[in-house]
Protein backbone atom coordinates (compact mmCIF):
# COMPACT_ATOMS: atom_id res chain seq x y z
CA UNK A 1 0.00 0.00 0.00
CA UNK A 2 1.55 3.61 -0.90
CA UNK A 3 0.31 6.77 -0.39
CA UNK A 4 0.16 7.56 -3.80
CA UNK A 5 -2.53 4.61 -4.61
CA UNK A 6 -4.26 5.97 -1.91
CA UNK A 7 -4.62 9.33 -3.21
CA UNK A 8 -5.43 7.80 -6.14
CA UNK A 9 -8.44 6.03 -5.16
CA UNK A 10 -10.03 9.11 -3.33
CA UNK A 11 -10.15 10.98 -5.86
CA UNK A 12 -11.61 8.06 -8.20
CA UNK A 13 -14.93 8.72 -9.47
CA UNK A 14 -15.74 5.28 -11.68
CA UNK A 15 -17.74 2.25 -9.76
CA UNK A 16 -16.75 -1.02 -9.30
CA UNK A 17 -13.86 -3.18 -8.76
CA UNK A 18 -10.33 -2.15 -9.55
CA UNK A 19 -6.80 -2.60 -9.58
CA UNK A 20 -3.89 0.27 -8.62
CA UNK A 21 -0.85 -0.50 -9.48
CA UNK A 22 2.03 1.94 -8.38
CA UNK A 23 5.14 1.92 -10.91
CA UNK A 24 7.50 3.44 -8.65
CA UNK A 25 7.18 -0.14 -6.11
CA UNK A 26 8.22 -2.03 -9.61
CA UNK A 27 10.56 0.23 -9.90
CA UNK A 28 11.94 -0.75 -6.15
CA UNK A 29 11.79 -4.25 -7.14
CA UNK A 30 13.66 -4.48 -10.23
CA UNK A 31 16.52 -2.49 -8.38
CA UNK A 32 16.25 -4.93 -5.56
CA UNK A 33 16.62 -7.85 -8.19
CA UNK A 34 19.47 -6.19 -9.80
CA UNK A 35 21.23 -5.35 -6.52
CA UNK A 36 21.05 -8.81 -4.86
CA UNK A 37 22.01 -10.93 -7.49
CA UNK A 38 24.08 -8.31 -9.89
CA UNK A 39 25.86 -11.54 -11.98
CA UNK A 40 22.18 -12.16 -13.05
CA UNK A 41 19.75 -10.90 -15.82
CA UNK A 42 16.35 -10.59 -15.09
CA UNK A 43 13.89 -11.75 -17.15
CA UNK A 44 10.50 -10.44 -16.68
CA UNK A 45 8.16 -12.92 -16.58
CA UNK A 46 5.34 -11.40 -18.71
CA UNK A 47 2.25 -13.30 -18.01
CA UNK A 48 2.47 -11.25 -13.99
CA UNK A 49 1.05 -8.33 -15.48
CA UNK A 50 1.37 -7.76 -18.69
CA UNK A 51 0.67 -4.04 -18.61
CA UNK A 52 1.90 -1.62 -21.39
CA UNK A 53 3.25 0.61 -18.69
CA UNK A 54 4.80 -1.85 -16.35
CA UNK A 55 7.02 -3.48 -19.76
CA UNK A 56 7.99 -0.10 -20.75
CA UNK A 57 9.31 1.19 -17.44
CA UNK A 58 10.84 -2.30 -17.06
CA UNK A 59 12.29 -2.22 -20.69
CA UNK A 60 13.55 0.91 -19.91
CA UNK A 61 15.20 0.26 -16.82
CA UNK A 62 17.39 -3.05 -18.74
CA UNK A 63 15.02 -5.70 -18.03
CA UNK A 64 14.54 -8.70 -20.41
CA UNK A 65 11.52 -11.13 -20.53
CA UNK A 66 10.02 -14.29 -20.28
CA UNK A 67 7.38 -14.63 -22.80
CA UNK A 68 4.67 -17.64 -23.02
CA UNK A 69 3.36 -16.33 -26.28
CA UNK A 70 3.75 -14.69 -30.03
CA UNK A 71 1.47 -11.83 -27.95
CA UNK A 72 3.83 -11.50 -25.31
CA UNK A 73 6.78 -11.48 -27.29
CA UNK A 74 4.70 -8.40 -29.39
CA UNK A 75 3.98 -7.08 -26.43
CA UNK A 76 7.68 -7.05 -25.15
CA UNK A 77 8.86 -5.51 -28.32
CA UNK A 78 6.30 -2.96 -28.16
CA UNK A 79 7.48 -2.16 -24.83
CA UNK A 80 11.00 -1.23 -26.50
CA UNK A 81 12.70 -4.40 -25.37
CA UNK A 82 14.77 -6.12 -28.27
CA UNK A 83 14.25 -9.33 -29.47
CA UNK A 84 17.69 -10.58 -28.52
CA UNK A 85 16.35 -9.51 -24.70
CA UNK A 86 13.62 -12.06 -24.95
CA UNK A 87 13.08 -15.36 -24.67
CA UNK A 88 10.24 -18.10 -25.73
CA UNK A 89 10.19 -19.67 -21.92
CA UNK A 90 6.88 -21.69 -22.71
CA UNK A 91 8.07 -25.80 -23.02
CA UNK A 92 4.62 -26.06 -24.96
CA UNK A 93 4.18 -24.14 -28.59
CA UNK A 94 2.74 -24.43 -31.89
CA UNK A 95 5.19 -25.02 -34.21
CA UNK A 96 3.85 -22.18 -36.47
CA UNK A 97 4.19 -20.06 -33.37
CA UNK A 98 8.11 -20.87 -33.13
CA UNK A 99 8.41 -19.54 -36.46
CA UNK A 100 6.72 -16.33 -36.17
CA UNK A 101 9.11 -15.49 -33.08
CA UNK A 102 11.84 -16.63 -35.19
CA UNK A 103 10.77 -14.61 -37.55
CA UNK A 104 10.42 -11.29 -34.69
CA UNK A 105 14.21 -12.50 -33.90
CA UNK A 106 13.96 -14.22 -30.63
CA UNK A 107 16.35 -17.08 -30.58
CA UNK A 108 15.99 -18.31 -26.61
CA UNK A 109 13.63 -20.86 -26.53
CA UNK A 110 12.85 -23.32 -23.66
CA UNK A 111 12.09 -26.92 -24.13
CA UNK A 112 11.33 -30.18 -22.16
CA UNK A 113 11.51 -32.95 -24.70
CA UNK A 114 13.00 -34.30 -27.71
CA UNK A 115 9.80 -33.92 -30.29
CA UNK A 116 9.87 -29.90 -28.74
CA UNK A 117 13.61 -29.58 -29.76
CA UNK A 118 12.54 -31.21 -33.15
CA UNK A 119 9.72 -28.22 -33.55
CA UNK A 120 12.53 -25.49 -33.11
CA UNK A 121 15.15 -27.33 -35.01
CA UNK A 122 12.71 -27.08 -37.72
CA UNK A 123 11.17 -23.45 -36.97
CA UNK A 124 14.21 -21.59 -35.69
CA UNK A 125 17.28 -23.21 -36.78
CA UNK A 126 20.61 -22.28 -35.04
CA UNK A 127 18.94 -21.02 -31.70
CA UNK A 128 19.77 -21.45 -28.22
CA UNK A 129 17.72 -24.09 -26.06
CA UNK A 130 17.54 -24.59 -22.62
CA UNK A 131 16.05 -28.30 -20.83
CA UNK A 132 13.28 -27.69 -18.29
CA UNK A 133 13.87 -29.82 -15.65
CA UNK A 134 11.29 -30.74 -13.07
CA UNK A 135 10.93 -29.32 -9.66
CA UNK A 136 8.52 -31.11 -6.94
CA UNK A 137 6.97 -27.32 -5.90
CA UNK A 138 7.56 -28.45 -2.17
CA UNK A 139 7.25 -25.29 0.25
CA UNK A 140 5.16 -23.10 -2.18
CA UNK A 141 1.96 -21.60 -1.90
CA UNK A 142 1.02 -21.89 -5.88
CA UNK A 143 3.20 -24.73 -7.08
CA UNK A 144 3.64 -25.80 -10.72
CA UNK A 145 3.40 -29.43 -9.75
CA UNK A 146 4.27 -31.66 -13.02
CA UNK A 147 3.50 -30.08 -16.03
CA UNK A 148 6.22 -28.40 -17.10
CA UNK A 149 10.14 -29.92 -17.10
CA UNK A 150 11.44 -33.53 -17.55
CA UNK A 151 13.20 -36.04 -15.12
CA UNK A 152 17.00 -34.32 -14.96
CA UNK A 153 17.98 -37.93 -16.24
CA UNK A 154 16.07 -36.80 -19.34
CA UNK A 155 17.72 -33.69 -19.83
CA UNK A 156 21.32 -35.08 -21.30
CA UNK A 157 19.59 -36.71 -23.86
CA UNK A 158 17.31 -33.60 -24.50
CA UNK A 159 19.87 -31.45 -24.99
CA UNK A 160 22.07 -33.78 -27.10
CA UNK A 161 19.68 -34.34 -29.36
CA UNK A 162 19.27 -30.17 -29.84
CA UNK A 163 23.38 -30.26 -30.36
CA UNK A 164 23.07 -32.95 -32.83
CA UNK A 165 20.42 -30.80 -34.81
CA UNK A 166 22.23 -28.12 -34.76
CA UNK A 167 21.02 -26.03 -32.42
CA UNK A 168 23.10 -24.49 -29.10
CA UNK A 169 22.57 -26.66 -26.22
CA UNK A 170 22.53 -23.52 -24.02
CA UNK A 171 21.67 -24.62 -20.51
CA UNK A 172 19.30 -25.67 -18.49
CA UNK A 173 16.01 -24.19 -16.23
CA UNK A 174 13.88 -25.08 -13.55
CA UNK A 175 10.80 -23.17 -11.24
CA UNK A 176 10.83 -24.11 -7.58
CA UNK A 177 7.28 -23.13 -7.61
CA UNK A 178 5.63 -19.77 -7.45
CA UNK A 179 5.41 -17.92 -3.83
CA UNK A 180 8.17 -20.00 -2.92
CA UNK A 181 9.01 -19.05 0.98
CA UNK A 182 11.45 -21.54 1.29
CA UNK A 183 14.93 -19.84 -0.27
CA UNK A 184 16.58 -23.52 0.42
CA UNK A 185 14.53 -24.63 -2.20
CA UNK A 186 16.73 -23.76 -4.95
CA UNK A 187 19.73 -26.03 -3.57
CA UNK A 188 18.54 -29.59 -4.77
CA UNK A 189 17.45 -28.54 -8.42
CA UNK A 190 20.86 -26.96 -8.59
CA UNK A 191 22.35 -30.00 -7.50
CA UNK A 192 20.74 -31.80 -10.01
CA UNK A 193 21.41 -29.18 -12.98
CA UNK A 194 25.61 -29.21 -11.92
CA UNK A 195 25.10 -33.16 -12.83
CA UNK A 196 23.59 -32.65 -15.64
CA UNK A 197 26.73 -30.01 -16.78
CA UNK A 198 28.92 -32.49 -15.74
CA UNK A 199 27.04 -34.94 -17.75
CA UNK A 200 27.16 -33.35 -20.68
CA UNK A 201 30.41 -32.00 -20.43
CA UNK A 202 31.38 -35.39 -20.32
CA UNK A 203 29.71 -36.34 -23.97
CA UNK A 204 32.04 -32.81 -25.18
CA UNK A 205 28.81 -30.65 -24.71
CA UNK A 206 29.42 -27.23 -22.60
CA UNK A 207 26.20 -25.80 -20.93
CA UNK A 208 26.43 -22.10 -20.41
CA UNK A 209 23.45 -21.14 -18.32
CA UNK A 210 20.83 -21.79 -15.65
CA UNK A 211 17.75 -20.42 -15.52
CA UNK A 212 16.68 -20.15 -11.40
CA UNK A 213 13.31 -19.51 -12.77
CA UNK A 214 11.05 -16.98 -10.60
CA UNK A 215 9.23 -18.67 -7.08
CA UNK A 216 10.19 -15.18 -6.22
CA UNK A 217 7.17 -14.21 -3.30
CA UNK A 218 5.09 -11.24 -2.28
CA UNK A 219 3.96 -10.01 1.04
CA UNK A 220 0.69 -11.71 1.87
CA UNK A 221 -0.69 -12.68 5.13
CA UNK A 222 2.59 -14.05 6.10
CA UNK A 223 5.89 -12.30 6.65
CA UNK A 224 8.53 -13.50 3.30
CA UNK A 225 12.31 -13.17 3.07
CA UNK A 226 13.73 -10.30 1.51
CA UNK A 227 15.01 -10.70 -1.83
CA UNK A 228 18.87 -10.54 -0.33
CA UNK A 229 18.22 -13.57 1.27
CA UNK A 230 16.80 -15.57 -1.84
CA UNK A 231 20.04 -14.22 -3.53
CA UNK A 232 22.37 -15.38 -0.73
CA UNK A 233 20.73 -18.52 -0.51
CA UNK A 234 21.05 -19.19 -4.03
CA UNK A 235 24.97 -17.56 -4.45
CA UNK A 236 25.91 -20.20 -1.85
CA UNK A 237 23.88 -23.25 -3.70
CA UNK A 238 25.58 -22.24 -6.99
CA UNK A 239 29.25 -22.45 -5.07
CA UNK A 240 28.71 -25.50 -3.69
CA UNK A 241 27.52 -27.71 -6.75
CA UNK A 242 29.03 -25.62 -9.21
CA UNK A 243 32.24 -24.41 -7.52
CA UNK A 244 34.46 -22.34 -9.67
CA UNK A 245 32.60 -23.11 -12.67
CA UNK A 246 29.77 -20.88 -11.64
CA UNK A 247 27.61 -20.78 -14.74
CA UNK A 248 25.72 -17.41 -16.41
CA UNK A 249 22.66 -17.51 -14.74
CA UNK A 250 19.29 -15.48 -15.35
CA UNK A 251 16.20 -15.55 -13.22
CA UNK A 252 12.19 -14.46 -14.05
CA UNK A 253 10.47 -12.94 -11.19
CA UNK A 254 6.92 -12.36 -11.96
CA UNK A 255 4.95 -12.24 -8.92
CA UNK A 256 8.40 -11.05 -6.80
CA UNK A 257 8.25 -8.45 -9.39
CA UNK A 258 4.93 -6.72 -9.42
CA UNK A 259 2.77 -8.40 -6.56
CA UNK A 260 3.39 -5.36 -3.92
CA UNK A 261 2.68 -3.13 -6.54
CA UNK A 262 -1.13 -3.24 -6.78
CA UNK A 263 -4.04 -3.20 -4.70
CA UNK A 264 -7.60 -3.92 -5.39
CA UNK A 265 -10.26 -1.52 -4.17
CA UNK A 266 -13.92 -3.22 -3.79
CA UNK A 267 -16.85 -3.52 -2.20
CA UNK A 268 -19.09 -5.32 -0.04
CA UNK A 269 -22.19 -5.99 -2.10
CA UNK A 270 -24.19 -8.20 1.00
CA UNK A 271 -23.50 -9.47 4.72
CA UNK A 272 -25.65 -12.20 5.45
CA UNK A 273 -26.52 -15.55 7.56
CA UNK A 274 -28.19 -18.73 6.28
CA UNK A 275 -29.62 -19.76 9.31
CA UNK A 276 -30.60 -18.65 12.60
CA UNK A 277 -27.92 -20.39 14.39
CA UNK A 278 -25.10 -19.55 12.10
CA UNK A 279 -21.77 -18.17 13.49
CA UNK A 280 -19.85 -17.26 10.25
CA UNK A 281 -21.66 -14.45 8.30
CA UNK A 282 -21.27 -14.35 4.25
CA UNK A 283 -19.62 -11.63 2.89
CA UNK A 284 -20.25 -10.95 -0.66
CA UNK A 285 -18.01 -8.78 -2.35
CA UNK A 286 -18.26 -7.17 -5.96
CA UNK A 287 -15.01 -9.33 -7.14
CA UNK A 288 -14.44 -13.02 -6.88
CA UNK A 289 -12.74 -15.98 -8.53
CA UNK A 290 -13.74 -14.51 -12.04
CA UNK A 291 -13.07 -10.61 -11.85
CA UNK A 292 -9.61 -11.00 -10.51
CA UNK A 293 -9.41 -13.13 -7.83
CA UNK A 294 -8.52 -16.39 -9.09
CA UNK A 295 -5.60 -17.10 -7.34
CA UNK A 296 -7.70 -17.99 -4.34
CA UNK A 297 -8.41 -20.92 -6.23
CA UNK A 298 -7.94 -24.07 -3.41
CA UNK A 299 -7.69 -21.08 -1.00
CA UNK A 300 -4.29 -20.88 -1.59
CA UNK A 301 -3.25 -17.20 -1.92
CA UNK A 302 -4.51 -15.73 1.05
CA UNK A 303 -4.65 -11.70 0.32
CA UNK A 304 -4.30 -9.24 3.37
CA UNK A 305 -7.72 -7.33 3.49
CA UNK A 306 -7.88 -4.15 4.75
CA UNK A 307 -11.46 -2.33 5.99
CA UNK A 308 -12.40 1.07 7.30
CA UNK A 309 -12.86 -0.87 10.42
CA UNK A 310 -9.20 -2.28 11.24
CA UNK A 311 -8.46 -2.37 14.97
CA UNK A 312 -12.32 -3.26 15.53
CA UNK A 313 -13.15 -6.75 16.41
CA UNK A 314 -13.49 -9.48 14.47
CA UNK A 315 -15.13 -12.42 13.37
CA UNK A 316 -14.73 -15.21 10.99
CA UNK A 317 -15.99 -14.65 7.52
CA UNK A 318 -17.08 -16.58 4.23
CA UNK A 319 -16.51 -14.41 1.56
CA UNK A 320 -17.87 -14.38 -1.70
CA UNK A 321 -17.17 -13.00 -4.68
CA UNK A 322 -20.68 -11.73 -6.72
CA UNK A 323 -21.51 -14.16 -9.81
CA UNK A 324 -23.79 -16.87 -9.72
CA UNK A 325 -21.46 -19.67 -9.85
CA UNK A 326 -21.28 -21.95 -6.59
CA UNK A 327 -17.11 -22.16 -7.37
CA UNK A 328 -17.32 -18.50 -6.70
CA UNK A 329 -16.29 -18.77 -3.05
CA UNK A 330 -12.77 -16.95 -1.91
CA UNK A 331 -12.65 -18.56 1.62
CA UNK A 332 -14.63 -20.67 3.15
CA UNK A 333 -12.32 -24.07 4.35
CA UNK A 334 -10.38 -21.63 6.40
CA UNK A 335 -12.44 -18.65 7.07
CA UNK A 336 -11.33 -14.92 7.16
CA UNK A 337 -11.92 -12.74 10.17
CA UNK A 338 -13.29 -9.26 9.27
CA UNK A 339 -14.27 -6.59 11.09
CA UNK A 340 -18.21 -7.05 12.72
CA UNK A 341 -18.76 -3.18 11.76
CA UNK A 342 -18.21 -4.08 8.37
CA UNK A 343 -21.26 -2.99 6.50
CA UNK A 344 -22.85 -3.71 3.31
CA UNK A 345 -21.30 -0.67 0.70
CA UNK A 346 -17.68 -0.71 2.90
CA UNK A 347 -14.58 -0.36 0.50
CA UNK A 348 -12.10 -2.56 1.13
CA UNK A 349 -8.58 -2.98 -0.05
CA UNK A 350 -7.21 -6.15 -1.22
CA UNK A 351 -3.26 -5.99 -0.57
CA UNK A 352 -0.40 -7.58 -3.09
CA UNK A 353 -3.11 -7.94 -5.65
CA UNK A 354 -0.50 -6.45 -9.09
CA UNK A 355 0.61 -9.78 -10.22
CA UNK A 356 -2.12 -12.78 -11.59
CA UNK A 357 -5.27 -10.84 -11.43
CA UNK A 358 -6.03 -8.32 -14.47
CA UNK A 359 -5.08 -11.27 -16.86
CA UNK A 360 -7.08 -13.72 -15.20
CA UNK A 361 -10.00 -12.26 -15.32
CA UNK A 362 -12.72 -13.42 -17.04
CA UNK A 363 -14.43 -11.40 -20.31
CA UNK A 364 -17.63 -11.05 -18.93
CA UNK A 365 -18.92 -13.83 -16.81
CA UNK A 366 -22.51 -13.05 -15.52
CA UNK A 367 -21.77 -9.21 -17.44
CA UNK A 368 -19.10 -8.84 -15.14
CA UNK A 369 -16.91 -6.63 -16.35
CA UNK A 370 -13.03 -7.83 -16.50
CA UNK A 371 -10.98 -6.28 -13.88
CA UNK A 372 -10.25 -2.14 -14.27
CA UNK A 373 -6.81 -1.33 -14.03
CA UNK A 374 -4.68 2.04 -13.51
CA UNK A 375 -1.17 2.63 -13.40
CA UNK A 376 0.04 5.09 -12.22
C1 LIG B 1 5.06 -17.97 -14.47
C2 LIG B 1 6.49 -18.19 -14.73
C3 LIG B 1 7.45 -17.46 -14.02
C4 LIG B 1 7.10 -16.48 -12.93
O1 LIG B 1 6.86 -17.13 -11.75
P1 LIG B 1 6.65 -16.33 -10.38
O2 LIG B 1 6.50 -17.39 -9.38
O3 LIG B 1 5.48 -15.46 -10.55
O4 LIG B 1 7.90 -15.53 -10.16
C5 LIG B 1 8.77 -17.67 -14.34
N1 LIG B 1 9.14 -18.55 -15.28
C6 LIG B 1 8.25 -19.26 -15.98
C7 LIG B 1 8.73 -20.20 -17.02
C8 LIG B 1 6.90 -19.11 -15.73
O5 LIG B 1 6.02 -19.83 -16.42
Amino acid sequence: MTDRILEFLRNRREDGPCLVLDLEVVRENYLAFAKALPDTRVFYAVKANPDPRVLELLAGLGSCFDTASVVEIEQALAAGASADRISYGNTIKKERDIARAYALGVRLFAVDCEAEVEKIARAAPGSRVFCRILCDGAGAEWPLSRKFGCAPELAPRVLEHAHRLGLDAFGLSFHVGSQQRDPRMWDGALKAAAAIFRDLAERGITLQMVNLGGGFPTRYLKQVPAVSTYAQTILQALRKHFGNHIPETIIEPGRGMVGNAGVIEAEVVLISKKADGDKVRWVYLDIGKFNGLAETMDEMIRYPIRTPYDGAATEPCILAGPSCDSVDVLYEKQPYDLPVSLEIGSKVLIEGTGAYTTTYSSVGFNGFPPLKSYVI
